[in-house]
């Protein structure tokens, strides 16, 4: 009996609703249509679906569907059927529903407290009501040292511990946010600047190639992700509560609600920019200190601890006159995996670090309408510059190769080859953070509107390739990054000038001659034999998998198709191994090395994720609360 009566509570999850292109409103309409209910109405043989009520109905997430297998393109939606209110409005639904039963993956049944996730500020906050917190949901002004005010969840008379969240990037922001909801005394330093300077610095690179080694396109609030097409897509799973939780809380500082429902949510450098000031705001009123410009340069250590940091002012260069010690409890490291000084820094007070496989290659750009074409064929029309039914058509590759070399092939086993960080409208950008270092990455707006594709085409490599050019030690991988970098900015002929190649030159290893297609990066680029740039078995696996992605996108070969040297950042080349359970680094109490670069993280929300579950698991190790989530 109690069966059948959670039948009819709670929430129907309904799956893989197919509604045709001309029969949707396209890809900006998040809405029940007449369609979505014919599509619902056949699963749970409901006879007339306009009968229906809308209300009763939320879509959960929307993509768009054009494989070339299906018969035609199609919208994918998950929608959730509220049963109290489709018994309240529909009230003969009732034996429908009764009958209703869980089938994999296309029907789902979840009980009512399933169903209820909010962004992070009320989680946060929830946890705190639970723990006996009544000041729980206000921001108190700060008392150090003094009498906690209800500001620390471990209840009233101590002082609240000081943590210092190195790195404004996803992973620092969510850390600094989940201990400030705690209560905990944060400071939140970055080196470079906020989102407003740092765009003015931007600005001078891309247009006057002024590179500031402390504000760019890795450096400054935001982090790596803000001038970045904003893809929010992540292996974690799309709907698991702590992905919704921080996209909540992305659409509490601005982001649009969609985010929740696309199935590839992007948001766009124009989205972020605001959302990163209103997160920033909201930060400093929930009292974290926000200091940029400022770099840590050594961590201070007593008696095996880390007791706080040594910072100076990143825009001197020799640290001589503006270095200064601050105490704190505990140090959230968040550095991405830019920060090669860091690293060295972290080396040389003996903190363990690993180094980690990651993927190294070029950057493939095609104009977008020949990606329309291949991939939505005559749909393509559709587009519309970002502003018609169907999304700007992306793609995913993916090949394994052999290696050709003998040496690497006989105790390896393939080797990977594929598409990464794709823009669809987007442009090609520098990512260097020194001038000697050529690297390049893909950004795009919301909209998506420009006329070129780009993405990565990358190659994993590992210890064996470093050991190839005599790299070893932990920080290994990063010397192998820097010696393509610095080939490539040789090659570029310097001044940021990026050394491309046609796909179909790369491929029979000749100069591409003059004129070049169209390039989207606006530094200048030169026409150079990238076939040169790497060790032959990585040029060799390119080409290799080059051909492959002809067979799944058939006209990626294309003589418009221009690949630009060179891409290196893909994710960290070491690990800086932590606790499981209390992401404390292995190697000294009190730093927490969270983030894409400590190799625990690679993207904009999984880097969030991880710094929203670092900040719950300092807040537990300073009492802030109880565990109980
Ligand atoms: P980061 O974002 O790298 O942040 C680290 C911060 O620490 C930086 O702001 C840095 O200035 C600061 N810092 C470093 N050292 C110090 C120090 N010593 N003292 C003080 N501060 C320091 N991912 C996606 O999911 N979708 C995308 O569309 C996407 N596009 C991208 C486009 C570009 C151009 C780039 C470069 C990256 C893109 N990424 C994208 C990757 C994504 O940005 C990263 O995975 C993510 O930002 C990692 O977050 P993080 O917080 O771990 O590190």
């Amino acid at each position: 009996a109690a069966k059948v009566k959670n039948k009819l509570e709670g929430v129907w999850r309904l799956s893989k609703l197919g509604v045709p292109v001309g029969d949707d409103p396209g890809k900006d309409s998040l809405g029940i249509s007449q369609a979505l209910l014919q599509a619902i109405a056949k699963v749970i043989e409901f006879p007339v679906a306009s009968m229906l009520p809308e209300e009763a109905f939320s879509v959960v997430r929307k993509s768009f569907d054009a494989r070339k297998i299906l018969k035609e393109a199609k919208f994918v939606y998950t929608v959730d059927l509220d049963v109290k209110t489709l018994l309240e409005l529909e009230p003969r639904a009732h034996d429908f529903i009764f009958r209703l039963e869980p089938k994999l993956g296309l029907v789902e049944h979840l009980p009512p407290e399933k169903t209820v996730s909010g962004d992070l500020i009320s989680v946060v906050n929830e946890c705190r009501r639970i723990n006996g917190d009544a000041a729980a949901g206000e921001h108190e002004p700060k008392v150090i040292n003094g009498n906690g005010g209800g500001g620390g969840g471990g209840g009233g008379g101590r002082s609240k511990p000081r943590i210092a969240v190195v790195g404004g990037g996803p992973s620092g922001l969510f850390a600094a946010l989940v201990l400030a909801e705690f209560g905990a005394d944060v400071t939140l330093i970055e080196r470079g600047q906020a989102v407003e300077e740092r765009g003015r610095d931007i600005g001078a690179l891309v247009v006057r190639k002024i590179l500031d080694m402390e504000s760019n396109f890795c450096f400054g609030e935001g982090g790596a992700g803000t001038w970045s097409d904003g893809k929010l897509v992540t292996r974690i799973g799309k709907n698991s509560a702590t992905v919704l939780a921080v996209l909540k809380t992305l659409v509490r500082f601005g982001a649009p609600d969609n985010i929740l429902v696309n199935g590839k949510p992007h948001l766009g450098t124009d989205k972020l920019v605001p959302l990163l000031r209103n997160f920033r705001h909201y930060l400093q009123s929930a009292g974290v200190n926000i200091k940029f410009r400022t770099r840590v340069d050594d961590l201070l250590v007593e008696d095996s601890r880390v007791v706080g940091v040594r910072v100076s002012d990143s825009a001197d260069h020799l640290q001589s006159s503006t270095s200064k010690d601050l105490k704190f409890d505990a140090v959230v490291l968040a550095v991405g995996h830019s920060a090669r000084d860091t690293y060295e820094m972290l080396l040389s007070r003996n903190v363990e670090l690993t180094p980690k496989d990651f993927a190294v290659g070029l950057r493939v750009e095609h104009p977008q309408e020949l990606i329309n074409s291949i991939q939505y064929s005559d749909l393509a029309s559709e587009v519309r510059k970002g502003r018609g039914k169907v999304p700007v058509a992306d793609y995913k590759v993916v090949q394994y190769v052999n290696d050709k070399d003998e040496e690497l092939s006989q105790s390896s086993s393939k080797r990977s080859c594929y598409s990464f960080c794709m823009c669809p409208g987007g442009q090609v950008v520098l990512t260097s953070t020194n001038p000697n270092e050529l690297c390049i990455n893909g950004m795009s707006f919301s909209r998506r509107s420009s006329k070129w594709a780009n993405a990565a085409l990358v190659v994993t490599v590992s210890a064996k390739d470093f050991d190839l050019l005599n790299l070893t030690g932990p920080l290994a991988g990063i010397e192998f990054q820097r010696e393509f970098e610095r080939r490539a900015a040789i090659m570029g002929g310097g001044n940021f000038t990026v050394p491309v190649q046609r796909v179909t030159d790369f491929l029979e290893s000749k100069l591409s001659e003059t004129p070049l297609p169209s390039s989207s990066y606006r530094l200048g680029v030169k026409s150079a034999n990238l076939h040169e740039l790497f060790p032959a078995h990585i040029t060799d696996s390119l080409r290799q998998s080059l051909s492959m992605f002809e067979k799944e996108l058939p006209g990626f070969i294309s003589e418009e198709a221009l690949l630009h040297g060179v891409e290196t950042r893909t994710s960290s080349p070491v690990r800086i191994p932590r606790s499981n359970e209390t992401y404390e680094s292995t190697s000294l109490e009190g730093l927490y090395p969270v983030g894409e670069g400590a190799g625990y993280a690679g993207g904009i929300v999984s880097a969030a994720v991880d710094g929203m579950f670092s900040g719950f698991a300092v807040a537990k190790s300073f009492d802030l609360f109880d565990g109980t989530v």
